[in-house]
């Protein structure tokens, strides 16, 4: 997984739920759980704070990478499942996806001519911060075999393994173990904090 540079101050994430989301906040709330349980990181309600997440209807699953500068979006219609609500938090928290690390020539094939039109930039290498971890096939932010083809046939191929690939159930223990170094749980330390200079600077992933 590479990561963003902005991240959220003292791994506390403030966030607004919309009105037309309220009855699903037992599944934005699982999806927080499936965060906060095995890291430091905290998602609290909005009071103040300048930078926070929007939970918003429509536009299926997408965020923004990384911590935006002020209200940022996240959003999650009907078709999106706690899982993947919880694949849309890691992207807001600084996280790309995992097979667009710079290694990942060494684990997956990308078949290019697969991949829906519009969409190849999903796949495309992302030079961020691995952190010192191994390329990990079962992360949640991993796409499964088949994501965004256009004709049936797999758009990433795992050279070895990949059962899991594509999971959306569970962080991994490589998942687990990035987030706590990206947001040094347990250790006090300057980071770059999250500002507006950074707004412009954002990739934004949808449907995904
Ligand atoms: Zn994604």
């Amino acid at each position: 997984m590479n990561a963003v540079e902005t991240l959220w101050s003292e791994a506390i994430v403030p966030y607004t739920i919309s009105d037309e989301l309220a009855h699903r906040w037992s599944e934005i709330s699982a999806a927080f759980k499936m965060i906060s349980d095995y890291t430091c990181i905290r998602f609290v309600q909005r009071t103040t704070e300048i930078n926070y997440l929007k939970f918003l209807n429509g536009k299926g699953c997408a965020s923004f990478v990384g911590c935006r500068g002020g209200d940022q979006p996240v959003y999650f219609s009907s078709t999106c499942s706690v899982g993947n609500l919880c694949h849309e938090l890691i992207h807001a928290l600084g996280l790309h996806h995992e097979h667009t690390r710079e290694d990942r020539d060494h684990y997956v094939t990308v078949q290019w001519q697969s991949i829906m039109p519009g969409r190849t930039k999903n796949f495309k290498v992302k030079h961020g911060n691995t952190l010192n971890l191994p390329y990990d096939l079962n992360s949640i932010m991993h796409y499964g075999s088949y994501f965004f083809s256009q004709d049936g046939g797999p758009t990433v191929l795992p050279k070895q393994g990949g059962e899991q690939m594509g999971q959306r159930s569970h962080l991994s223990h490589l998942d687990i173990e990035r987030l706590n170094r990206l947001y040094h749980c347990g250790i006090t330390s300057l980071l770059h904090y999250c500002s507006f200079i950074y707004r412009f600077h954002v990739t934004i992933y949808v449907n995904i």
